[in-house]
């Protein structure tokens, strides 16, 4: 028999919550839902849950990774329940009890600890840059060390792991039989996904939102390759020099707009801002614009005087690597392409 966790909704305020008390399961957001079907069929399923407080259930589950939050089913809920915002709120729970060091959770319930992590993150690098007296070439070389250090680390101790015990609870558990074949066959899912989110392209009218996803994604990426890979402050190749400053720019151009959009809160999607979503958008912004500011400080023979962009560039990166990669937003990015592949091979 399923287990039963009357305090579940209790747990689920300190992620965003919902009004499990407003709901009166009439349907109507499985109804108007686009990403819904009779195979995969929500958010109804995920509300009457949380209102039994099966939590087992709600944890061996993929859909709340097969919703793209575009908000439909919030704006025709006649109770306004908000069942988007309860997909978002169990997507931020789940995160948390996939992550086996569970800080996730922890930095997901309480902001002054977040902000803690933040603030002692950039005492880290100052206290390393005071260390170095300040040799601007020192601390960029040892900043790029830990670019690849960082990606490494972060990826094998913190995302790998919780990868694994997302497949624990959503197919081992649940007494799903995949044949190899099939985790071999369907592995260009979880590419396709990760790379384009085509899926979200399944909802109305999502048409703009899907592509300033997409080149987010493709910028960020680009990023990514460019300084850790192709040493892009070190650079002296035309092409990787013009190509970096192009990625950066559409980081910088695309979070603009996210931000813009959530303090506008004009769209269903940007209504309602957790600080996990706050943080995640404001320091990509930060990263596109400080990575930006720096290339061009190098560029015009600045930088050698103003060694403290550099240091804020830093900063920011390193509490990105450290912080928001592995147990704040940016795993989404991650799990719901291991949702579509997991929900691929098991049905
Ligand atoms: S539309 Fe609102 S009231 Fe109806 S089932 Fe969904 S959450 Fe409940
Ligand atoms: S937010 Fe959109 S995709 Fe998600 S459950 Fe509601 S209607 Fe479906």
């Amino acid at each position: 028999m399923t287990p039963i966790n009357t305090e579940f909704g209790k747990k689920l305020e300190k992620y965003g919550g919902f009004d499990f008390n407003a709901c009166y399961n009439c349907g109507t957001c499985t109804a108007v839902c686009s990403l819904s079907t009779e195979t995969d069929s929500f958010p109804r399923e995920m509300v009457r849950f949380g209102v039994l407080g099966m939590e087992d259930d709600i944890k061996s589950s993929l859909k709340p990774w097969l919703c793209y939050y575009c908000g439909d089913c919030t704006k025709y809920c006649p109770q306004d329940a908000k069942p988007g915002e309860l997909m978002m709120t169990l997507r931020r729970w789940l995160t948390a009890e996939y992550d086996w060091t569970r800080l996730s959770g922890l930095l997901y319930r309480s902001l002054p600890l977040s902000i803690v992590a933040m603030l002692l993150v950039a005492a880290g690098v100052i206290l390393f840059a005071i260390g170095r007296n300040f040799n601007l070439e020192s601390v960029m070389h040892t900043g790029h060390i830990f670019e690849m250090a960082a990606i490494a680390t972060v990826f094998t101790v913190i995302l790998l792991p919780n990868i694994i015990r997302m497949w624990w609870f959503t197919i081992r558990k649940p007494g799903y039989k995949v044949p190899l074949k099939s985790y071999i066959k369907g592995i260009g899912e979880l590419f396709v996904h990760m790379f384009t989110q085509k899926r979200a392209l399944g909802c109305d009218d999502n048409q703009l939102r899907w592509f300033e996803h997409f080149i987010l994604v493709i910028g960020y990426l680009g990023l990514l390759f460019t300084t850790v890979f192709l040493d892009w402050f070190s650079s002296t190749s035309l092409f990787v020099i013009i190509f970096g400053y192009l990625v950066s720019v559409i980081i910088f151009i695309v979070t603009i707009d996210f931000v813009y959009d959530r303090i506008k809160k004009s769209k269903e999607i940007s209504k309602y801002s957790q600080p996990s979503d706050w943080v995640f958008v404001v320091w990509l912004l930060l990263m596109g614009f400080s990575a930006f500011a720096v290339r061009l400080f190098i560029d015009l023979k600045l930088l050698e005087n103003n060694i403290w962009l550099y240091l804020f560039h830093l900063i920011v990166l390193v509490q990105w690597a450290l912080i928001i990669v592995p147990f704040g937003k940016w795993t989404h990015f991650l799990y719901r392409s291991f949702a579509m592949y997991f929900t691929k091979i098991t049905n």
